[in-house]
């Protein structure tokens, strides 16, 4: 029994960032608080969560396009699943977001969205959540 909410998210492609605002602003309207804060946590070590733009879907595509470019999937890596670039660009990403919940609704700034970001896919994802007043 876990104290946390926990999502899904099924990832089609080897690195995605999947907009996840709808499935967190859901969880905080189910939740009933109105003023408040929500931990958004990934329990995974190649994949992550981050707070960008989404109003221009192009803004994610060029993220992952430049951190494809550098860190790109090289043999030379010492880590024998050879997804050590995935794990470089989990860590650069962070595992984590914290947002503040004003009048039942995630805080965010105009052009935000959170996004749940798969380095290693595809494949299906946890999400935890806590949602706290
Ligand atoms: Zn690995």
């Amino acid at each position: 029994m876990t104290n946390f909410l926990e999502i899904k998210v099924v990832t089609n492609k080897r690195t995605e960032m999947i907009d996840i605002t709808g499935e967190i602003s859901d969880l905080i309207q189910k939740s009933g608080i109105k003023q408040g804060i929500c931990y958004i946590y990934c329990p995974h070590t190649t994949a992550g969560i981050a707070i960008n733009e989404n109003a221009d879907p192009t803004v994610a595509k060029d993220m992952l396009h430049t951190l494809n470019k550098l860190i790109p999937i090289d043999k030379s890596y010492l880590h024998r699943e050879g997804n050590s670039d995935a794990h470089i660009k989990a860590a650069l990403v962070s595992p984590s977001e914290t947002i503040f919940i004003q009048d039942g609704k995630p805080a965010l700034g105009t052009w935000q969205g959170i996004y749940f970001c798969e380095f290693d896919g595809p494949r299906t994802r946890r999400i935890w959540v806590k949602v706290s007043n």
